[in-house]
Order: C-alpha cells, then sequence, then structure tokens
C-alpha cells in the first residue's frame, strides 16, 4: 500500500499518516521530520536547509528527491509506505512517479481544512517554525506550488479528497473507508 498524504501545512497529514502507517503495516515517511533531523544532527544537507526551513520555504528539490528516494530504497518501505510531506511541487511528483511507475501510488488522501483554522492549528502546535510570519508563508507557498498537485493526481484517478475538519478519529475513519481498509 503506497498513499500519499496531501494537504496545506496544519490540515492534520503527520497525525493522520502516523494512524495510518500503524493500521496498514507499513513506514510513515516524512520529509519535514526528516529535515528536521538534519539539523539537529548538523549534516550538509541540515545546513543547507536550516534557514530555508526557518523562512517557511520549499528546500530545493534535488536535494528532497535524493533524501526521499534513499528513504524508500530501504527494505522497510518495501511493502509501502504513508508519504507525509511529499511530494510538494510537480517537480517532487514527476520525480516518484519515474521512480514507482505510473500506477505505483495507490492512494493520494488530500485533507481539506479552511485556511482560518489552519493558521490556528499551526500556532498552536508551538513548532520553531510556526511563527505568524513563516505560518502565512508557508500557506503561500502551498497555494502557489504544492496545490496544482491537487489536479495533477486527480488527473490520474487516484486523488481522495477528504473534509479534514472533523474530529481526529472522524478523520480517520473517512480516511480508512476512502482507501479501502477496514479498521
Ligand atoms: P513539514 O514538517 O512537512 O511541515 O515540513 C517542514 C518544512 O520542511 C517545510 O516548511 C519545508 O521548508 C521543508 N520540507 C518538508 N518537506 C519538503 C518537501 N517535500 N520539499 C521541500 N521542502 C520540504
Amino acid at each position: 500500500m503506497r498513499i500519499v498524504m496531501l494537504g496545506p501545512p496544519g490540515a492534520g497529514k503527520g497525525t493522520q499518516a502516523v494512524r495510518i502507517a500503524e493500521s496498514v503495516g507499513v513506514p510513515h515517511v516524512a520529509t519535514g521530520d526528516m529535515l528536521r533531523e538534519a539539523v539537529a544532527a548538523g549534516t550538509k544537507l541540515g545546513r543547507q536547509a536550516q534557514e530555508i526551513m526557518s523562512r517557511g520555504d520549499l528546500v530545493p528539490d534535488d536535494l528532497v528527491i535524493a533524501m526521499l528516494m534513499e528513504r524508500i530504497s530501504r527494505d522497510d518501505a518495501m511493502a509501502g509506505f504513508i508519504l507525509d510531506g511529499f511530494p510538494r511541487t510537480v517537480g517532487q511528483a514527476e520525480a516518484l512517479e519515474d521512480r514507482m511507475g505510473t500506477d505505483g501510488i495507490d492512494h493520494v488522501v488530500s485533507l481539506d481544512v479552511p485556511e482560518d483554522e489552519l493558521v490556528e492549528r499551526m500556532l498552536s502546535r508551538g513548532r520553531s517554525d510556526d511563527t505568524e510570519d513563516t505560518v502565512r508563508n508557508r500557506l503561500v507557498v502551498y497555494r502557489a506550488q504544492t496545490e496544482p498537485l491537487v489536479g495533477y493526481f486527480s488527473g490520474r484517478g487516484i486523488l481522495r479528497s477528504i473534509d479534514g475538519y472533523q474530529t481526529p478519529d472522524g478523520v480517520f475513519d473517512t480516511i480508512m473507508a476512502a482507501v479501502g481498509v477496514g479498521v
């Protein structure tokens, strides 16, 4: 089972991805978490990504694609994965499709949440890149660079649009029904 979580920052992708990964029994692969680990470890990638992330901009495609491809080539990802925060650009989506084949992704779960609720959720998480300016920039970046992926995946017939403005349990049950996994 290979699933992509799509949606604006603050939509609940991470929360849901963890639960789906547990239910399905595949790894949760979150590029934001991987990049934060690289920053904390002070690796070359981390040094390249740090300032970009603190502004809420996107880390360049070549760096993120290389990191993601290495991760999904590991043994534990052979049976599938839940991607959280990747792809975020059309270039990343094309790289994923090149790697997995055109029917390599089973479902793209798109979480829809009203904009005011997103800002409120992000500001309440208290992450270091969740200051008001950065939060607003992340939403602008999402609309410009990531939202076009809704059309991209819809055209491939794998988009599952989910109302993300429900309780976490409600969202989870809706996703499980949409991807055909009983819980
Ligand atoms: P997230 O935890 O998914 O909100 O990601 C936190 C930050 O990491 C983002 O604001 C970006 O700066 C960076 N990031 C995470 N995933 C990607 C990606 N697929 N492409 C580019 N930058 C990313």
